[in-house]
């Protein structure tokens, strides 16, 4: 039923034509994962790999986000799903507009309430800003748990930021690690990660 009104969502997407980031766009990014896993993942928009496959966080950021992922032995196929801000790429990787964040958040509000996550995770600035306050830092915000709609949510770096700034790491591994506590917590009390028993 929930894959059957993702589905229903994607076609609108896909045919999305709301906001000016639709004239520009390869393909549409609308999300991926399991629509049944209980940890969804918020990015900021598509790349360039995004933009031409249709798949989320596939370039080098992607990459990164599977590393850290499997390190707290998680994956895309049982574990999460995962999204962003805006689901068409903004040229040349700009930060995606007020206006244009408005527009596309509506599909991602209905995403998370069709998929229920337990744990949602805030990846970077803009994610933080479009879903908690605009005024926000994710340097203050990260590594605190937010609740939002009931939910609990976990702002950390954007895998962008640390790839451009490696000691960055540390701090984004320390969130991670509270993810693994409150999914043990929240979702499987088995669950266990090669670097945190
Ligand atoms: S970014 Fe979102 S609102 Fe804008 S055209 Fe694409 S799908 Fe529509």
């Amino acid at each position: 039923m929930c894959e059957q009104e993702l589905n229903k969502i994607k076609q609108e997407v896909e045919n999305c034509s709301l906001c000016p980031l639709h004239k520009s766009r390869t393909m549409v990014v609308f999300g991926d994962g399991n629509p049944k896993g209980k940890i969804f993942l918020i990015g900021e928009g598509p790349g360039f790999e995004e933009d031409k496959s249709g798949k989320a966080f596939i370039g080098r950021s992607g990459q990164l986000l599977d590393k850290i992922l499997l390190a707290c032995n998680f994956n895309r196929n049982d574990h999460v799903y995962i999204g962003n801000i805006v689901k068409c790429r903004p040229p040349g990787n700009r930060t995606p507009s007020t206006e244009e964040q408005a527009a596309c958040l509506p599909y991602l509000e209905r995403q998370i309430e069709l998929i229920s996550p337990e744990i949602i995770v805030i990846l970077g600035a803009t994610a933080l800003q479009a879903l908690l306050g605009k005024n926000l830092k994710i340097t203050k915000e990260r590594g605190n748990w937010h609740i939002w709609f009931n939910r609990f949510v976990m702002p950390t770096y954007h895998p962008s930021a640390l790839l451009r700034n490696p000691s960055l790491k540390k701090d984004a591994w320390e969130d991670f690690k509270k993810v693994i506590l409150k999914y043990r917590e929240l979702v499987d009390p088995d669950h266990r990660s090669p670097f945190v028993k």
